[in-house]
């Protein structure tokens, strides 16, 4: 079975950003429906809920995978991806240090400020519902891509590091459509230790 993950702050510590409402719909009521709803779909489809999410995810890859499976790929791809979402923020975020991963991104992109011009870009530019992220490749090369619906950057064979979610429960009760402005204030509560984490 798998269980909903509880979250690391308060109901009310990354506001303004993200309301307390918004957090408790999005967490409470959309990823605890994705949890319940992929509980009720393994049994039956061939796929052992003693996988991790990313080999069910990848498994279950309506576009190839061993065990394609649409509904489990959905609920299992927005287990995975909101996971990674709610696990990187904190309560009035935590500074990019100077590290390999900084400098990566300096590397690619010539600083910080212009990494993150282009992740809202992608975000606000992605149509319908989905998701923007960053991640690394076997190399540690740095690499943003957008993914439609429940995908992750896992079925490309990327690890993803940070994502924003651009599905319209993730903002509209607080910016209504105001997408862009939504992905902007983001980088305010981001825990960047964590993502450097991810990429080590
Ligand atoms: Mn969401």
């Amino acid at each position: 079975m798998f269980e909903l993950i509880s979250l690391p702050y308060g109901a009310k510590d990354l506001e303004p950003v993200i309301s307390a409402q918004t957090l408790s719909f999005h967490h409470g009521k959309h990823l605890q429906a994705y949890v319940d709803n992929l509980n009720k779909l393994l049994p039956g489809s061939g796929l052992s809920e003693d996988l991790s999410l990313e080999e069910i995810v990848c498994k279950a890859n309506p576009a190839g995978g061993a065990s394609a499976n649409q509904a489990v790929f959905n609920n299992a791809g927005q287990i995975l991806n909101h996971n990674l979402y709610f696990t990187q923020f904190c309560k009035g975020g935590k500074a990019l240090e100077d590290g390999a991963f900084k400098a990566q991104i300096v590397r690619q992109w010539g600083g910080v400020e212009a990494f993150q011009a282009e992740f809202v870009a992608k975000g606000v530019g992605l149509f319908g519902s989905g998701w923007v992220w960053l991640s690394r490749d076997a190399n540690g090369s740095l690499v943003i891509t957008q993914e439609a619906g429940a995908s992750n950057p896992v079925v490309r064979g990327l690890k993803p590091l940070l994502t924003f979610d651009v599905w319209e429960h993730a903002y509209y009760l607080d910016y209504q459509n105001r997408r862009a402005a939504h992905l902007d204030a983001l980088w305010q509560i981001l825990d960047w230790s964590v993502i450097e984490k991810r990429y080590k």
